[in-house]
């Protein structure tokens, strides 16, 4: 059984040490904030500069790409996150020419490493700051980066 100056002595040290939580309470009370409210601020929501969310594709507005189907990309990645399928097209000079057909990327197997974007030579390719990939069916996180109908930009050397 503890004495009667042991026990006021606890109840002074728990009720200074009550004093000083509360103390750190009304400091951090009266501060901005810095918490993120997410799915509240997806609008506004801004992801750091070096954030890799996605290998994405850019087209212009006459929906041309730069990816030549070199296959260097895919040849970088280190899991077999990316295929690309080739086919072959006549030019308007009768020539038959090897142009990329598909652009197959796996996000599902992806370590957003960055290797097949520093591999590619036209910059085709890019790494985008999008995050929500929760999907029900995983086939949907197998995309093809080349849109429909889309072409090589001239402007890129094969
Ligand atoms: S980021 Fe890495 S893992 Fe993902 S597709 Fe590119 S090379 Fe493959
Ligand atoms: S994305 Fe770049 S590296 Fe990959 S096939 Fe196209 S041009 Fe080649």
């Amino acid at each position: 059984m503890i004495g009667i100056f042991e026990y006021i002595k606890e109840v002074l040290h728990g009720t200074k040490t009550l004093i000083q939580g509360m103390g750190v309470t009304i400091r951090h009370y009266g501060r901005k904030e810095v918490t993120q409210e997410y799915p509240d601020n997806r609008e506004t929501l801004k992801m750091f500069e070096r954030f890799r969310g996605e290998v994405v594709m850019p087209h212009n507005e006459k929906n041309e790409h730069r990816c030549t189907g070199c296959g260097l990309c895919e040849t970088a990645c280190p899991n077999g996150s990316i295929e690309i399928l080739i086919k072959k097209v006549v030019g308007d000079d009768g020539k038959s020419r090897r142009v990329i057909d598909k652009h197959i990327y796996h996000l599902s197997m992806c370590t957003l490493c960055n290797l097949c974007i520093k591999a590619c030579p036209s910059d085709a390719i890019i790494m985008a700051q999008t995050f929500e990939h929760a999907v029900f069916d995983r086939s949907q996180l197998t995309k093809v980066l080349n849109r429909p109908g889309s072409v090589l930009n001239k402007d890129v050397k094969e």
